[in-house]
């Protein structure tokens, strides 16, 4: 295997990666269009620099930037005067980033699937004038702040507080592992009223005094984008930024429903990437005097890698049709979210062993997927959290607490 390094093998044109049941054959136009585009993007603009910044912990304004000027930021969000873009189109472009890289895919994430949807979700129609189209073009980027260092899983418990004041709120508490939270723009807080005890939402801007973001360093995964520590210290909020239609969890939880179709669909992409980096490296690395890939037990093994993307690829697009049609329930969500990020986790475990040592090494790719795909596994609701809300759907049981 020449130099220890496998060469990416992205196709932009003919050949749309791997796609053994045909699931997105009959992707549409407008759809295909989204999807080469953020193709495009890994290629030439990602994966020639994100090895190195993945390895410095490096947060690449330039990259969030490109994603902006080609439209691949908000998820799926509509904006005003905006081309139309489908679900399907925004969950083929979180697979490709995701293909790319976790960090960058997350980026989109956070901006357009948690920040944007809260403002296109709760907001009125002046806020959504006001803020999502410098958010779509990566000019302001947002955050979504909803986890606690003491409410993680149970978010529903947060405690932040929101005091009314003449003019607007005052927010006091703390946040953490707020993507985008240290970054200088502007944060959807999730607090609780003191006047009802109900959760509401409240667009924060960073430079707001009393606000205090510091990034959180030391991570094993998605070191190229930042997340952040907050610490509300009376934070006033005027009313003008208080999101009209978020007035309790159950918003919140709406928001975060839709964007748990987007993380499956970048678990398959981390899969895929994972899949055909070590396909490709059985086929060169020769042991024994022959390649690994003549070795019945290596083909057993990248026959399980393909059946286990087939059957994401297959639940992702059928989830998303139903996404589509307005017919998507929490738990079919949730099962597609479970499905996938243990299906990436499994094959990005195979991959990496296949490549022996060369697949601890960061650039050769596997590595980096294999440490983001644990973010992914954790984020919007763990594997666990998954399974309680399906297992409540199946028993009629709740084991929550
Ligand atoms: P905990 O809730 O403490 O869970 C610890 C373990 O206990 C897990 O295995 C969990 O499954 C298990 N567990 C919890 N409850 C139960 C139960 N009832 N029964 C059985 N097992 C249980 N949050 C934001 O608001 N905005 C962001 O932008 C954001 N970005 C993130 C980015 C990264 C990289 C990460 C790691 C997290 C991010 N989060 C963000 C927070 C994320 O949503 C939480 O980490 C997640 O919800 C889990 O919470 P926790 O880490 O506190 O774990």
């Amino acid at each position: 295997f020449p130099a220890g390094t496998v060469e990416p093998d992205y196709v932009l044109d003919e050949a749309l990666g791997t796609d053994a049941a045909g699931v997105f054959e009959s992707v549409s136009d407008a759809d295909r269009a989204y999807w080469m585009r953020a193709r495009a993007f890994v290629q030439d603009d990602l994966l020639p620099v994100i090895g190195e910044h993945w390895d410095r912990s490096e947060y690449s304004l330039d990259l969030v930037r490109r994603l902006g000027e080609l439209d691949l930021l908000r998820d799926g969000v509509s904006v005003d005067g905006w081309e139309p873009m489908s679900k399907t189109a925004a969950g083929l472009v979180s697979m490709e980033l995701s293909r790319g890289d976790g960090s960058i895919a997350t980026v989109s994430g956070v901006q357009g699937g948690l920040a944007m949807r809260s403002i296109a979700l709760c907001g009125s129609e002046e806020q959504r004038r006001r803020w999502l189209p410098r958010m779509a073009t990566g000019e302001l980027l947002g955050a979504f702040a909803l986890t606690e260092p003491t409410h993680g899983s149970d978010s529903v418990s947060l405690e932040t507080r929101a005091t009314p004041v003449a003019g607007g709120w005052l927010i006091n508490g703390e946040k953490k592992w707020i993507g985008n939270g240290s970054m200088g723009g502007i944060t959807v807080v999730w607090a609780r009223s003191d006047e009802d005890g109900q959760v509401r939402g409240f667009v924060v801007p960073q430079e707001s005094e009393g606000y205090t973001g510091t990034t959180i360093r030391g991570k094993l995964a998605l070191r190229a984008i930042h997340q952040a520590r907050i610490r509300f210290e009376n934070v006033f909020v005027p009313e003008e930024n208080v999101l009209p239609a978020a007035r309790s969890f159950k918003n919140t939880a709406e928001v975060l429903f839709a964007t748990r179709i987007s993380v499956a669909w970048g678990a398959v992409g981390h899969a895929q990437a994972c899949y055909e980096t070590a396909l490709q490296y059985a086929r060169q690395r020769v042991q024994f005097g022959r390649p690994l890939a003549a070795s019945q037990i290596v083909q057993e093994r990248l026959a399980r890698m393909l059946s286990e993307l087939t059957q994401i690829q297959l639940l992702v697009a059928r989830m998303t049709e139903r996404e589509e049609a307005g017919v998507l329930t929490g738990e079919q969500a949730s099962l597609a979210k479970y499905t996938g990020t243990r299906a990436a986790r499994s094959i990005a475990a195979n991959a990496r062993d296949l490549m022996g040592g060369n697949g601890i090494l960061i650039e050769n790719r596997v590595a980096r997927h294999f440490a983001d795909i644990e973010a992914l596994h954790t984020y919007e609701g763990t594997e666990t959290i998954q399974a309680l809300i399906i297992g409540r759907s199946i028993t009629g049981i709740s084991a929550f607490a």
